[in-house]
Parts: C-alpha cells; sequence; structure tokens
C-alpha cells in the first residue's frame, strides 16, 4: 500500500492511473477505521482496479464545541486494516496541506437538505463537509466514490453536489455495517462506557421498531411513541424523523421512500442512525 501525504503528488499519480486506463475507487474516511469503512473499501475493490483512502479528520466539518481535538487517531492501526484489505493508496494531508492557502470557497449545498436533521444542530457542518469532498474528489480524480448509509444526510448532499456540480463521480452507497446487537458501527462508539455502550442501543431499537410498525399504525403515534423512549432512555435528543429519502422533507403519510432518522446523546457522546423504510402499504 502507497502512503501519499502531498495534495499535489496524490494528485498527479491519480491522474497518470487514469491516463493509464485504469478505474480508480474511492474511499474517503476521517480514520478511527472499523468494519463500516472496510466495508467500503471491499466494495471499491470489488469494482474498481484501484482502490484510493483517505484519512483526514476535516476541520472545517466541526463545530466551535465539538470533538475536532479529541477525535480518535489510530493512524499506524488504520494503516494495518487498510493494507490488510489490499487498499491500494491512502491519502494522509495535514489540516495545513489541505487548507493553507488562505481560501476563502466554500461549497454550500441547498438549504432544503442541508437545514434540517443534523444541518439543524450543526450550523456549517454540511459545508465543511461538501467543501472538503469536492477539494479530495478533484484530488483523487475517482471513477466512483463509496459512502456508509449511516451518514444518511451527508449521502444526499453529496449527491446533490456531484449532480449540480457536474463531477465526473458514480456515487456508491454501502449499508450501515452494525454490532451484532445492532449498534451502528461508528469511530465515536470508542467514546462510549460500559454503561453507555449498553443504553447506546436504544437508538438502533427505536428506528427499527419504527420500519417494523409502518403500515400498521398511524404513522404520527409511531413516530410519537418513539421520540418518547429516544428521550426517556439517552440523555439529549437532536431529532427523530421520518422523511422522504430523496428530500428529506418529513413525510405526514406512508409512502414509498423513506427514512427513520434520529441522533441524541448518551453521555457526551452523539450518535446518529437511520433505517430505511421500503413501505408498500397505506397508512
Ligand atoms: P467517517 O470516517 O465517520 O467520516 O466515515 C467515512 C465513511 O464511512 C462515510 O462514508 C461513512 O458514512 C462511512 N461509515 C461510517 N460508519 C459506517 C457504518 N457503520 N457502516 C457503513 N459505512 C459507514
Amino acid at each position: 500500500m502507497k502512503k501519499i501525504s502531498d495534495p499535489k503528488k496524490f494528485q498527479q499519480v491519480m491522474e497518470r492511473l487514469r491516463a493509464s486506463g485504469k478505474t480508480i475507487g474511492f474511499v474517503p474516511t476521517m480514520g478511527a477505521l472499523h468494519e463500516g469503512h472496510l466495508s467500503l473499501v471491499r466494495a471499491s475493490r470489488k469494482e474498481n482496479d484501484v482502490t484510493v483512502a483517505s484519512i483526514f479528520v476535516n476541520p472545517t466539518q466541526f463545530g466551535p464545541n465539538e470533538d475536532l481535538a479529541k477525535y480518535p487517531r489510530p493512524l499506524q492501526k488504520d494503516l494495518a486494516l487498510l493494507a490488510k484489505e489490499k487498499n491500494d493508496f491512502v491519502f494522509l494531508p495535514t489540516p495545513e496541506a489541505m487548507y493553507g492557502k488562505g481560501e476563502q470557497t466554500w461549497v454550500e449545498v441547498p438549504e432544503s437538505l442541508t437545514k434540517g436533521l443534523c444541518g439543524a444542530f450543526r450550523p456549517g457542518h454540511f459545508r465543511g463537509v461538501a467543501t472538503v469532498v469536492a477539494k479530495l474528489f478533484h484530488l483523487a480524480l475517482p471513477h466512483r466514490a463509496y459512502f456508509g448509509a449511516k451518514d444518511f444526510q451527508q449521502t444526499a448532499v453529496i449527491r446533490k453536489m456531484i449532480g449540480d456540480l457536474n463531477f465526473n463521480v458514480e456515487l456508491k452507497v454501502m449499508p450501515t455495517v452494525r454490532e451484532k446487537d445492532g449498534l451502528a458501527m461508528s469511530s465515536r462508539n470508542a467514546y462510549l462506557s460500559a454503561e453507555e455502550r449498553k443504553r447506546a442501543l436504544v437508538l438502533s431499537n427505536v428506528l427499527f421498531g419504527i420500519r417494523d410498525q409502518i403500515g400498521k399504525r398511524a404513522l404520527s403515534i409511531i413516530k410519537q411513541e418513539a421520540l418518547a423512549r429516544l428521550k426517556k432512555e439517552t440523555d439529549r435528543v437532536d431529532y427523530l424523523e421520518i422523511v422522504d429519502s430523496e428530500t428529506l422533507e418529513p413525510v405526514t403519510k406512508v409512502q414509498p421512500r423513506m427514512v427513520a432518522l434520529a441522533a441524541c446523546y448518551v453521555g457526551k457522546t452523539r450518535l446518529i442512525d437511520n433505517v430505511i423504510i421500503a413501505a408498500q402499504k397505506k397508512g
């Protein structure tokens, strides 16, 4: 596995690969890798000649009171995991290399996708995400880019950005990888104490509960009860919503493409999760 830190060098290597006719699959991450990330690397390896991961804890997507400084950075372990998956290249830029030139240009994705859900609680987050992903796409020059459905709103934002800005990249959204008991894997799960880890399970339980009840009871009641339970069993709920999976607008009646999403705190750790609902029945 080749490691590259310099953005210009990285771009040159990727340009050469593309010119030689190789297809490039790209997996952007913030490191602290787990099976969720590795599932993206595996998906990319199946579909592309070359798989390229990046590890970059992007400062512009963190708010001033968020966990940028303490975000886990187990670099050697991450590199070993990527090498074991036969990932071909890893891009490891410093924050200075990515943002050291007094940049003033930002990628802003429309309000309709970014004002609600996580966007309402993390102002500027999706602007930071869209901007860094645009920069990374220009450097990695991928044919396909792999993202996890775990960050559902993020995938909607990236899809819109790719379309609006004519990126020549195919977006691949892969299913959320979960622990055996259902908790969505996340780098932030490492923050949880043993007691919090047990309580964190309520998040996936509540979302799967919503999915299982759709079509059987009124949507408003299902949502109300789910929210009440999440509030009772966690330390704070940012939101719990059932939305149209394309527009991210809240739905009031059952429709074919929906997703139930929530964000809550267990202790000081903010967790997000979502469950896609393919409903047939009206309710
Ligand atoms: P992160 O390092 O948290 O920024 O995540 C990098 C990529 O891995 C994003 O596309 C995430 O959606 C994806 N990812 C994170 N957790 C999971 C998971 N449990 N299952 C699948 N993909 C995930």
